[in-house]
């Protein structure tokens, strides 16, 4: 499903360029959960902007099915994006101006495959459904949150990117957020690239890895 190659990633500082990425290689086959640990400041959000097509890496290939995604246009990764892959930001990243119901459809609809009864399912399932005509300032971190989930799964894409999914939720809230996105990821048959800073929720995916020193480690 995803293919890392040899992935190298430089940002510009005051002091030279900084190397985030130094030879990053992974795989993701479709239906399997992969977590990525490290510490802060590691790269783990660079790495999954890379996978998603957000940003393009120096070197390395970023494939998706086989097609290199990193040598696309922004117009044509967009595209992919919007299809392919399923988005769960580290600051959830909703459209302030939309209603819950709206910035879930949204994503489905650009995709061309908005479902209603689908959409409505994931809302009831992470405990959504009576907030749906509010708008994103209206709702708690972990309301925002499971909206951010629902709207990243209700295009059905064969990737998701979740980054800390549950970090800004108390352990309890997190665990049952974290036990719908798995139940949601196993039935859709997605791959899931998860980065979380704790092992503990690291454990409940199939396989980690760690990034240290724009290296993986395990
Ligand atoms: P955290 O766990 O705190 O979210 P992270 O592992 O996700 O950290 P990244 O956000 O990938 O880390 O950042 C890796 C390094 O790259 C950091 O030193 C950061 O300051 C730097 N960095 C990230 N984005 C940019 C950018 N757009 N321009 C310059 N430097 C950046
Ligand atoms: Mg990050």
């Amino acid at each position: 499903l995803l293919d890392l190659r040899d992935i190298r990633k430089t940002y510009p500082s005051d002091r030279g360029p900084l190397r985030v990425l130094d030879g990053v290689s992974i795989s993701l086959r479709a239906g399997e959960t992969l977590a990525l640990t490290g510490e802060s400041g590691s790269g783990k959000s660079t790495l999954l902007h890379l996978s998603g097509g957000l940003d393009q890496p120096d070197s390395g290939e970023v494939l998706l099915d086989g097609r290199d995604i990193g040598q696309l246009d922004d117009a044509a990764r967009a595209r992919v994006r919007r299809s392919r892959i399923g988005l769960i930001f580290q600051q959830f990243n909703l459209v302030p101006s939309l209603t819950v119901e709206k910035n879930i459809s949204l994503q489905a609809r650009l995709a061309n495959r908005h479902d209603a009864p689908f959409a409505a399912e994931l809302a009831g399932r992470l405990g959504l459904a009576d907030l749906l005509t509010r708008y994103p300032e209206q709702l708690s971190g972990g309301q925002q949150q499971r909206v951010a989930i629902a709207r990243a799964l209700v295009s059905r894409p064969a990737l998701i990117l979740a980054d800390e999914p549950t970090g800004n939720l108390d352990e309890d809230t997190g665990d049952t957020v974290l036990g719908l996105l798995l139940a949601l990821v196993a039935e859709t048959g997605a791959g899931l690239l998860m980065v979380t800073h704790s092992p503990r929720l690291a454990d409940s995916l199939q396989r980690r890895v760690h990034l240290s020193r724009g290296r993986l480690e395990g």
